[in-house]
């Protein structure tokens, strides 16, 4: 090789390398774009799962017809739960994840946790509006007992709930279950519904520990 060739092979060689360069910064670029669109996809996802979550309030109620999907009587199927009546409906899936939460916390001692209410029909809602006085109950269509994704609790022989330790637990593990205290206090002016200690609500796990570490409503979550 002379001195010639010698220099041309290393104009070449520097030609290569910036094409090289180039490429990579190229790479990078679309390495960056991909993640950032990737983001923005998860986000998006999220999104979507919140919008599988039902919301039912005065501003949001639900038609008369509407009955949800695989409802199970509560006392025909396995429960570490009490009942107050035969009659209670809930969905399937919520029915599991509350046997797993009751079921949890009776292994860690704490029992005596009565469901006294779960599935409500529009047409029973009517009739409990009809029954009670302003403010004490919701219009039917308006009520999340019609979801089928929630149950009213309490425990055996207890003037207040929320002084119980069946309570304090639930306060501490329930949305490790899946599920969120719906109507906390201090909260009405967003729910638009006066504390309930015992109305618990399934929203899933990946929603009810999002709410719970940010302390929440439902209303907030989905806004
Ligand atoms: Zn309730």
């Amino acid at each position: 090789m002379n001195r010639e060739t010698g220099k041309k092979v290393l104009k070449k060689r520097r030609r290569i390398s910036q094409t090289g360069a180039l490429a990579l910064l190229v790479a990078a670029a679309l390495i960056f774009a991909a993640g950032f669109y990737l983001g923005y996809e998860k986000g998006a996802g999220q999104k979507r799962r919140a919008s599988d979550i039902l919301l039912v309030n005065a501003d949001h109620p639900l038609s008369p017809d509407y009955v949800p999907d695989e409802l199970v009587n509560l006392y025909e199927m396995r429960h570490s739960f009490r009942l107050s009546r035969s009659d209670i409906y809930l969905t399937y899936g919520t029915y599991l994840a509350a046997q797993e939460m009751f079921a949890a916390a009776e292994s860690e001692n704490v029992n005596g946790f009565y469901i006294t209410s779960g599935y409500r029909s529009y047409e029973r809602q009517k009739e409990v509006y009809a029954e009670c006085r302003d403010g004490y109950a919701q219009k039917p269509g308006c009520s999340e007992h019609q979801t089928g994704l929630c149950f009213d609790v309490t425990a055996e022989n207890v003037g207040g709930f929320e002084n119980t330790p069946q309570y304090a637990w639930l306060r501490q593990n329930a949305w490790k279950y899946g599920f969120i205290q719906r109507y906390p206090a201090n909260k009405a002016h967003i729910t638009g519904i006066s504390y309930e200690p015992w109305h618990y609500r399934y929203v899933g796990t990946e929603a009810a520990a999002y709410m719970h570490k940010n302390n929440l409503t439902l209303e907030e979550y989905l806004n």
